[in-house]
């Protein structure tokens, strides 16, 4: 039996798990998974997929550590629990590592502190990553506990990219820059690049685009990022699901003046915005379905959408100078085949060349979607945030 490690995702009334395998190829599916859902209520939820079986279980769910004492038992009476498998390594995402991380790091009392110390930054987030932290040491105090950060991958950027024009001594007293977000996503793509090419990380730059419910670009020269469409938080950059991206800051003090409150228009921007605010539905399969029935909301959605990745990618072709390759990752970059399609065309006098079957071939793999003479090679790199969170952790297990 493998040594397998455990990745945790907690949010405020969910925790997602998965035990993985970290040897295994990354198109196979973990060894198990699921989720702890509506916790605090009493119908609280707890799916477990194993072995080829979807089990569900729904009862009252006092907090978190009832939530992940109920999944270990669940876990353990199907054969994949804390008692049946040899856990090794427990892995935690943890959205903000401000500036205080630049990579995962092994959890005790003084880094959960830090993490609680950024709070600020992240007062969604965090919070609920400290529960999921603090529960899990208890459960499991024998094994490693292993953080990693969104922000990791991004600590590093220069201050031009990282730094906004803002007053200097107000930036720095609310520790105001680009943070960035995803950048376990975009690490992990951007490193399979490179072997991917057949060349050296060092000469490697690319534009990673990390195309999910939650959207972001990445621009890497030699394995380092040096810019990213996320910022401070989340909300910045390419459209999304539910979130703007770039807006005119100035639309927030206008909505603010015309008597929403500020917690209307952080629901507006997160929530009901993006593709869901223009066209209604925010899941791109929906979203595709209607365009099918010439619905024009949906037309008008997904040219925006269009448009601001066509705008990033041009403008991170210019901050790298040469560029080698651009990734597409997660659900919608790994599946739509006109999103990729559409943001790359008319390209070639810029040195991208989709070839239109390669991008439209059904193939859940790393590959290649530019033709055989793209000076820039475009690829599809499935993403796996969380095999890449078990390698983390488990290089930290005895
Ligand atoms: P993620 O956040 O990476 O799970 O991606 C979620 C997004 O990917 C949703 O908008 C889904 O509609 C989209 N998505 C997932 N699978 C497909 C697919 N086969 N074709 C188009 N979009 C997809």
């Amino acid at each position: 039996m493998s040594r397998l490690a455990l990745v945790l995702n907690s949010g405020s009334s969910s925790v997602k798990f998965q035990l993985v395998d970290p040897d295994r190829d990354a198109t196979e599916p973990p060894y198990a998974s699921g989720l702890v859902e509506r916790i605090g209520e009493d119908n609280g939820t707890i799916v477990l997929k194993f072995d080829g079986e979807k089990i569900e279980d729904v009862e009252p769910i006092a907090d978190h550590a009832d939530g992940l004492d109920k999944a270990f038992a669940l876990m353990d009476a199907h054969g994949c629990g804390p008692h049946s498998v040899d856990i090794a390594a427990v892995g935690h995402r943890v959205v903000h590592g401000g500036k205080l991380f630049s990579g995962p790091e092994l959890i005790d009392d003084q880094i959960v502190e830090m993490i609680r110390d950024l709070i600020p930054l992240a007062p969604l987030h965090n919070p609920a990553n400290i529960v999921g932290i603090e529960v899990a040491r208890q459960l499991l105090p024998e094994v490693p506990h292993v953080a990693v950060f969104d922000t990791g991958f991004f600590h590093d950027m220069p201050p031009a990219a990282a730094l906004y024009p803002l007053d200097a001594a107000v930036a720095a007293e609310h520790n105001i820059r680009r943070y960035g977000f995803h950048g376990t996503s975009h690490e992990y793509v951007s490193r399979q690049v490179p072997g991917l090419l057949g060349k050296p990380a060092a000469e490697v730059n690319q534009i990673t685009l990390h195309l999910g419910n939650g959207c972001s670009a990445a621009a890497v020269r030699g394995g380092q990022a040096v810019d990213t469409s996320m910022g401070l938080t989340p909300l910045a950059g390419l459209m999304m699901g539910t979130r703007t991206g770039d807006i005119d800051p100035g639309i927030i003090f206008h909505l603010y003046r015309q008597g929403l409150s500020i917690d209307e228009i952080d629901d507006l921007c997160n929530r009901r915005s993006g593709l869901k605010g223009v066209s209604g539905v925010n899941d791109f399969r929906v979203l595709q379905e209607r365009m099918d029935n010439a619905d024009q909301d949906a037309w008008a959605a997904y040219q925006m959408y269009v448009h601001q990745l066509r705008r990033y990618i041009g403008s991170y072709m210019l901050i790298l100078g040469r560029l080698d390759a651009i990734a597409f990752t997660a659900g919608v970059g790994e599946n739509h085949v006109g999103i990729r399609r559409d943001s790359m065309a008319a390209l070639e006098n810029f040195g991208i060349r989709i070839d239109p079957e390669r991008n439209a071939a059904p193939n859940d793999g790393p590959r290649f979607i530019s033709t055989e003479d793209s000076a820039v090679k475009v690829l599809v790199v499935p993403t796996n945030e969380e095999l890449a969170i078990a390698r983390y952790a488990m290089a930290y297990a005895a």
